[in-house]
Formats: structure tokens, sequence, C-alpha cells
């Protein structure tokens, strides 16, 4: 598979990004599609972000790349810079870790084996959380999430929350993941995702950044949090999402020294999936005064930030 990326670099037009995180702004690599979990096709995300003055994207599906021509091609009209990339699902001492992987422009190398082996581990995955939950009242579990989800594309545990919230067994789908879904929950199935260090070698084999995606949101102890960095570096990964979403100012200013102390590069996203609720593209907490190095100022993103 190649892909063609940066398609927007000939546009002169494009503002540069910034040096540091202090001026960042109009900057958002992390959000959703229908290519995955997401609401918007990416037509209609590269759209909105368009209309929310963003000049630099990323398209960061779970585990896929298949919304990315698409939006490659809305943000090339539309005159934004979109970085290919996409959030691959592992484990890590039994966390579900999400990965993103920001790609330059070229082949994806080992990645596009890595990507069929994640659209199968989500079809095994799929089918062992729909017998879990079956034996659990939600009878036909595997058809219920494949209409929430309404097309083909592979299933994920927000499409099992709908069905269990269209069934009538929990009230919404944050009590889905609260009851059945979600960390140490029966329909909370990792055996099927790679390891960590798998992952970001698929990334690094495709010339891309790895970036651990939204270190505040596993649950983990300072403490922990700071082991997985110490993996993650050592496995080969060199950067880790700053912010995401909206997060608590001194819960952020101690991750960005963890991410100083380890030389890590700093990402930034919303995590944005549907419109309607708190988050939107490019709507996240303000970056703290830090040393911290931002993300597109790695060499390999260079035709991104327009260096
Ligand atoms: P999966 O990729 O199938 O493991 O599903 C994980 C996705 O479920 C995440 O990317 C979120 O979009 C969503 N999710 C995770 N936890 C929650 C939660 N507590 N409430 C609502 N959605 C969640
Ligand atoms: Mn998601
Ligand atoms: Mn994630
Ligand atoms: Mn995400």
């Amino acid at each position: 598979m190649i892909i063609d990326s940066f398609p927007a670099d000939s546009r002169a037009d494009t503002p540069r990004l910034p040096d540091t995180f202090c001026e960042v702004q109009d900057v958002d690599l992390h959000m959703h599609s229908t290519a995955s979990d997401g609401v918007l096709s990416p037509g209609e995300l590269v759209a909105l972000c368009h209309r929310r003055g963003l000049t630099h994207m990323a398209l960061t599906d779970h585990d896929t790349l298949a919304g990315v021509e698409e939006a490659a091609q809305a943000a090339a009209q539309a005159g934004i810079r979109l970085i290919p990339a996409t959030e691959l699902s592992c484990q890590w001492r039994g966390a579900n870790i999400h990965v993103v992987a920001l790609l330059p422009r070229g082949g994806i190398g080992k990645l596009a084996e890595g990507l069929i082996r994640q659209a199968q581990a989500r079809v095994i995955r799929a089918e062992v959380i729909a017998s879990r939950l079956e034996k659990l009242g939600l009878d036909n579990a595997l058809a219920r999430a494949r209409v929430q989800a309404g097309s083909e594309r592979p299933l994920g545990r927000p499409d099992f929350a709908a069905a269990l919230v269209e069934a009538g067994l929990v009230k919404d789908r944050a009590s889905a993941f609260k009851k059945f879904l979600g960390s140490g929950k029966p329909g909370d199935v990792k055996a099927h995702w790679p390891f960590l260090s798998e992952v970001v070698e698929w990334i690094g084999g495709a010339g891309g950044v790895a970036v651990l995606a939204h270190p505040l949101r596993y649950g983990l102890t300072r403490r922990k949090r700071g082991l997985l960095l110490d993996a993650f570096v050592d496995v080969g990964g060199e950067a880790a999402e700053l912010i995401s979403g909206f997060q608590n100012a001194d819960l952020t200013r101690d991750l960005a020294r963890q991410l100083e102390g380890r030389g890590l590069y700093g990402s930034l996203g919303s995590d944005f999936h549907f419109p309607g609720g708190p988050l939107a593209p490019g709507a996240m907490s303000p970056p703290p005064r830090t040393d911290v190095t931002p993300v597109w100022l790695h060499p390999a993103l260079t035709g991104f930030s327009a260096r």
C-alpha cells in the first residue's frame, strides 16, 4: 500500500506550525470518522475541521487507514494539511493501550500486514464479546451490534454499547461501558491485540512516528504510567499525547514532566468522535508551559509542518 501523504503540501498559504506548544493553535492530531467509531464521514469531518479553522489535522481511525484517502482529497480541497494516521490497539501488561501512528508519505511496509491482522483480530474479538454478552442477556449480540454499526466496517465496543442501550439493558453508553464493556468487565476482550512492541515496530517499519495515545486515560497511577512510558521508549516509541481532549491542568503539567524526562516528543488532539458532545475538532485543553518538543518537529514529519 502506498499513501500519498500531505496532499496539500504544495499550498504555500498554509501557515507553518510553531516550534513550541505555547503558540500552538488550529492543530488536531487525533480524530475519528465512520471508517471506525466516529459519526461523521471522512469528508464531513474535514468540512467541520475547515469550518472550525483548523490548518493541520490527522485522521486517526481505530486500526485502519480506510478513511484516509477520502479525507486527504477533502483536505486538499479545503487547504488543510492532513497527515495519514491510524490509532492502533495493543496490549501491555494486561492493559488495552492505544498507539497513534503518524505516517509520512510513501509505502507503509509491514504496517499493511499489521492492519490486516488488526481487522482479523476485531472480527474474532467481536465474536467473543458477542458470546459473552449473550450469556449476560443480549441475544443475537453480533447481529445487533452490526445493525448499530450501520456498515460493514470492523466492529468495536461502542457498537455493542449501542446495542445494549437499544435492547434496554442499560440506560446509556456510559453505563454500558461501566457495566459490560469497560476495563475489567466481561466485554473488555484484549487477548487478540498484538503487544505494544509489535505495533511500535510496524510503525517504525512504515517510517512513521509512534505516539502513545491519551496517557492519562488508562486509569494508571503516576508510577505505572511512568513504567508504560519507559516500556514505550524501550521498544522505540518516540512521542506521546501531551493533550487529549480536556485534561486536568495539574495532571497535564505532571505528564509534561514525564515526557520531558524521557525526551519524548509531544502530540495533541481532541479524540473527537461525534458532534453534539463537549468535544469538537480542535477543542482541547491549552498546553502548559513546557520543554516538550511538538511532534511535528520530528524529522519524519517535515512535509506536514512545512518546515
Ligand atoms: P474498541 O476500539 O472496540 O476497543 O473500543 C474502544 C472505543 O470505545 C474507544 O475508542 C472509545 O471511542 C469508546 N469508549 C471507551 N470507553 C468508553 C466509555 N467509558 N464510554 C463511552 N465510550 C467509550
Ligand atoms: Mn473510539
Ligand atoms: Mn483511544
Ligand atoms: Mn481515539
